[in-house]
C-alpha cells in the first residue's frame, strides 16, 4: 500500500514537473489558431488582428488556419482532438454555443473539450443585400421576400454559423421560408453578394462595414438593440419591422482540453495585451466593434458566458424549430 502510494506520488510529481517546464518555455514553436470559417470573412478578420498582436507579445509565430465547413463544427472538432499543449487554439464565435442545439449529433462538447482563454469582442450584425436588390428599406425588404419567397436567395456560412442563426430567426419572425445558400464562411458569401449571385445575408459588421461604406452593397438594419455608431444611418431591426429581434456575435479564444493552466494563463496574458493594443482597438473600431472589457477577457468569464449562451439559445432554437441532422 505504502509502496503504491509512493509510486503514485512520484508519478504525480513527474507529471507536475513536465507540465511546469512545458509552461516555462512556452511557446517554443509556432502556435496555430484555427478559424472554423473561410479566409476573408469576419471571424478570420478578428483572428488575424488578434493573432498578429499575440505573436508580438509572445515573441513567437502565431499562424491562422482556416478550417471551414458545417457552420464551424469541422474546425472546432479539429481543435477538440488536438493535443492539450497550447499550440493549437480555436477562435470561434456564438456558434460554439448554438451548435449543441442545432446539431442532433456532435463529435465534441463545446464545454468539456476545450480550455477557455478569454472573450474577445461582441460584434453587431447587419442585414445586407446585393446592390441592385429592389427593396429600399427593411419594411420593403420584408414585403419583397414574402411575395418573392421562391426566387429570393439568402447566403449563410452553414448550419451553426451566426449568419444561419440570424437568418433563421429572421425567417421564423416573418414566417417565411427562403432558399439558403451555404458557404464555408461569409468571406466567400460576400464575394457572391458583390457579384450579384445571391440576394441577401445577415453578417457581422467586421465583414460588411467597408462594403456598405463603399456603396458596393445595400444595408438595411443592424441586429443589436441599439444603433451602431460607425453605421449610424442604419436602424435597428427591432425598430424597423421585427420587434424584439436581437443577435450579437461574440468571439472567444480556446485551447484544447488538458492544456496546463500555466500555459492558459500565458495565452490569456497575451490575449489581454492584444486587446489593449492601440492598433487592434482602432481596427476594431473601424469595423464597428471594440474589444471586450478586461474582466471579460478571462477564462472564467468565457466559460460562464459559453454556458449562459448555450442555455439562452437552446429554447429559442427549439421554438424556432431549426435543426441539422
Ligand atoms: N460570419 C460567419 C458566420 O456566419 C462566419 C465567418 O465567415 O466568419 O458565422
Amino acid at each position: 500500500m505504502a509502496f503504491k502510494l509512493t509510486h503514485a506520488l512520484v508519478a504525480a510529481a513527474a507529471l507536475f514537473s513536465v507540465a511546469t517546464s512545458q509552461a516555462q518555455d512556452f511557446p517554443n514553436k509556432p502556435i496555430t489558431v484555427v478559424v472554423p470559417f473561410a479566409a476573408g470573412g469576419p471571424t478570420d478578420t478578428v483572428a488575424r488582428l488578434v493573432a498578429q498582436a499575440m505573436s508580438a507579445n509572445l515573441k513567437q509565430t502565431v499562424l491562422v488556419e482556416n478550417v471551414g465547413g458545417a457552420g464551424g463544427t469541422v474546425g472546432a472538432g479539429r481543435v477538440a482532438r488536438a493535443p492539450g499543449d497550447g499550440y493549437t487554439l480555436l477562435l470561434h464565435h456564438i456558434g460554439h454555443s448554438t451548435a449543441p442545439s442545432l446539431y442532433r449529433k456532435m463529435a465534441y462538447s463545446p464545454t468539456e473539450d476545450f480550455e477557455p482563454i478569454g472573450l474577445i469582442t461582441d460584434v453587431p450584425m447587419t442585414f445586407v443585400a446585393r446592390k441592385e436588390f429592389p427593396a429600399k428599406n427593411m419594411q420593403e425588404l420584408i414585403a419583397y421576400v414574402k411575395t418573392n419567397k421562391d426566387k429570393v436567395t439568402y447566403a449563410n456560412a452553414g448550419i451553426g454559423s451566426a449568419s444561419h442563426l440570424c437568418g433563421m430567426l429572421f425567417m421564423s419572425s416573418i414566417q417565411t421560408d427562403l432558399t439558403t445558400v451555404p458557404y464555408k464562411g461569409t468571406g466567400p458569401a460576400m464575394n457572391d453578394l458583390l457579384g450579384g449571385q445571391v440576394d441577401f445575408m445577415c453578417d457581422q459588421t467586421t465583414n460588411t462595414t467597408s462594403q456598405i461604406k463603399g456603396g458596393k452593397i445595400k444595408a438595411y438594419a443592424v441586429t443589436t438593440k441599439t444603433k451602431v455608431p460607425s453605421l449610424s444611418d442604419l436602424p435597428t431591426l427591432d425598430s424597423a419591422g421585427v420587434p424584439g429581434f436581437e443577435v450579437a456575435v461574440w468571439h472567444g479564444l480556446y485551447a484544447a482540453k488538458g492544456t496546463p493552466s500555466a500555459v492558459v494563463d500565458r495565452l490569456n496574458k497575451s490575449l489581454q495585451a492584444a486587446l489593449t493594443d492601440p492598433t487592434v482597438k482602432q481596427r476594431f473600431a473601424d469595423l464597428g466593434t471594440e474589444p471586450v472589457a478586461q474582466n471579460r477577457a478571462t477564462p472564467e468569464a468565457l466559460r460562464a458566458h459559453l454556458r449562459r449562451e448555450i442555455d439562452k439559445w437552446s429554447p429559442i432554437i427549439k421554438k424556432a424549430g431549426i435543426y441539422a441532422d
